[in-house]
């Protein structure tokens, strides 16, 4: 049956998948979701003995209907190849589970910015030009992208070089980490454009929401052949890719014989913008036998308070902490299972999102909290996440992120409120090496005064593993971009690379 997708704001918009790709956001505001989950049309016991892509097959056919077999499998087979020149992944597994003191780790971060973003931006550039192909469209597209640090990276990566496309990334030029500024500066493609803004990351955002609803611009932009897209997480060609890893991670633990046939896996997801649990989710609604979803949140714990009460409240203040991807107060994904659980009301779910954009805060109905009894939640502080940095370390010499750490404290915690000992993955969502300072900071002081790139060195010989590429290539790679802006001419700086000045 085909899926159509729907606004989480407006029952009456239905489209398909390639024009929801092509969209990003709904007019209305609100998110497409799918009319409804498909359910997966093979056994667990078939899923187990596919590789990844296979498996990215089975899944991604249900929600991206209107693509052809031909189109979704050149798009997965050119996204995930661990071999030759292009292969973006360095392990043949894509996704490898690794066991370590009671759970396994799920390794998102096999891709070309050892982040978990690079699962599903590896293949969204794929989806978009063809996408564009379906519709007609017969303009360049360009991405436009604020970032924090590492969505920026990943999207880079992946639309690089991409015929049909251009990118521009802007960041905040004081607000990123070395490295995480390292790897975009340095990024490679005449399609690629990455500027520096005076401002904060708010600041970033807020400008490039303003370009997209720019009328004027964007008819300018038309005339010359060009049209915006999005590359974040509230894209539905993000959520579907990320759907897969679940399915595929409950295949593996069933063909290595760690669970039987029809047992249930819980999944803990240290989260942000409420993307890559929610596709946890729909892998559960899809029939993958996944048990409790586990909310794992820093101390920007706006969703722990939210399952604990039914009432999501932004009004805080705004935390930074060693897990920098998770310090977020609007989960926008959230909303989709607002949407879910108010039984797919529209007009409930515009009210609650109204009122979260004029109060900051809403409240779900009684109703509405029985669909949450598959979530748990829960957080950890900094310095817990130091201390279970070090901890699994001394244990097991396994060496996990600041992200994935906040996972792994949760579900101890977890553990010990409920006992619940079913078998656990944990989605580890960033390599080490990607907060070398935080992670060898927690696993030992006299790290302090080492540089960062004598701290990856230390990090390898101790966790006795190989220096990812994404590192290596950032060591000695040139500066090729410099562009520094305020953040009042973000729009003159998009005009200059787009040749439309
Ligand atoms: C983006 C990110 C997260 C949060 O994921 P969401 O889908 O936004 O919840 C967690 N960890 C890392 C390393 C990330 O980059």
């Amino acid at each position: 049956m085909d899926v159509f997708y729907n606004s989480t704001r407006n029952q009456g918009i239905r489209v398909k998948a390639s024009e929801a790709i092509l969209k990003g956001l709904s007019e209305d505001g609100g998110l497409f979701v799918p009319d409804h989950i498909p359910a997966l049309d093979k056994s667990l016991k078939e899923l187990s003995a596919m590789d990844y892509k296979e498996v990215a097959y089975e899944v991604m056919k249900l929600y991206l209907t209107d693509f052809t077999k031909e189109e979704l499998k050149g798009c997965i087979s050119r996204a995930y190849d661990a071999h030759g020149m292009h292969g973006k992944f360095d392990t043949e597994e894509i996704a490898p589970l690794v066991y370590a003191d009671g759970a396994y780790y799920l390794e998102l971060f096999h891709g070309a910015t050892i982040a978990f973003k690079d699962m599903a931006l590896s293949i969204l550039p794929h989806l978009m030009t063809v996408s564009a192909k379906k519709n007609e469209v017969k303009n360049e597209i360009v991405i436009l992208t604020a970032t924090s640090g590492d969505t920026g990276k990943a999207a880079l990566a992946g639309f690089a070089g991409v015929e049909g496309t251009k990118i521009i990334v802007f960041y905040p030029k004081n607000g990123v980490s070395p490295i995480q500024e390292k790897q975009m500066v340095t990024q490679k493609g005449d399609n690629t454009y990455v500027v520096g803004i005076h401002g904060n990351f708010d600041d970033a955002q807020t400008g490039v929401k303003k370009l997209f609803a720019d009328k004027e611009l964007a008819e300018r932009m038309d005339r010359r052949g060009f049209q915006f897209s999005s590359a974040n997480s509230i894209n539905i060609g993000r959520l579907a890719p990320q759907i897969v890893y679940y399915v595929y991670a409950c295949a593996q633990l069933l063909k290595e014989g760690k669970v039987a046939e029809g047992s249930l896996v819980n999944v803990v997801v240290p989260t942000g913008n409420f993307g890559n649990i929610l596709a946890a989710f729909y892998a559960k609604n899809m029939g993958a036998p996944i048990g409790k979803l586990i909310c794992a949140s820093n101390e920007n714990k706006v969703l722990y308070d939210f399952f604990r009460t039914g009432i999501y409240d932004k009004n805080r203040e705004f935390m930074l902490t060693s897990s920098p991807s998770m310090d977020i107060l609007i989960s926008s994904n959230l909303e989709r299972l607002i949407y879910w659980i108010a039984g797919k009301d529209a007009g409930k779910d515009r009210e609650l999102m109204e009122a979260l954009a004029g109060e900051g805060r809403y409240e779900i109905t009684e109703e509405m909290k029985t669909g949450l009894e598959d979530f748990y939640g829960n957080y950890a502080s900094g310095e817990e996440t130091a201390v279970r940095i070090k901890e699994l370390y001394e244990k097991t010499g396994y060496v996990m992120d600041t992200h994935t750490a906040v996972a792994s404290c949760v579900y101890n915690k977890y553990v010990e409120e409920t006992g619940d000992h079913t078998p656990t993955v944990i989605a580890s969502t960033a390599s080490p090496f990607k907060f070398t300072r935080s992670v060898m900071l927690a696993i030992d002081g006299k790290y302090e005064r080492m540089t960062d790139f004598e701290l990856v060195d230390e990090l390898a010989s101790l966790a006795k593993v190989s220096v990812p590429a994404a590192i290596e290539e950032i060591r000695t790679a040139k500066v090729l971009h410099d562009h520094v802006c305020g953040k009042e001419e973000m729009q003159k700086a998009v005009e200059r690379f787009l040749g439309l000045v």
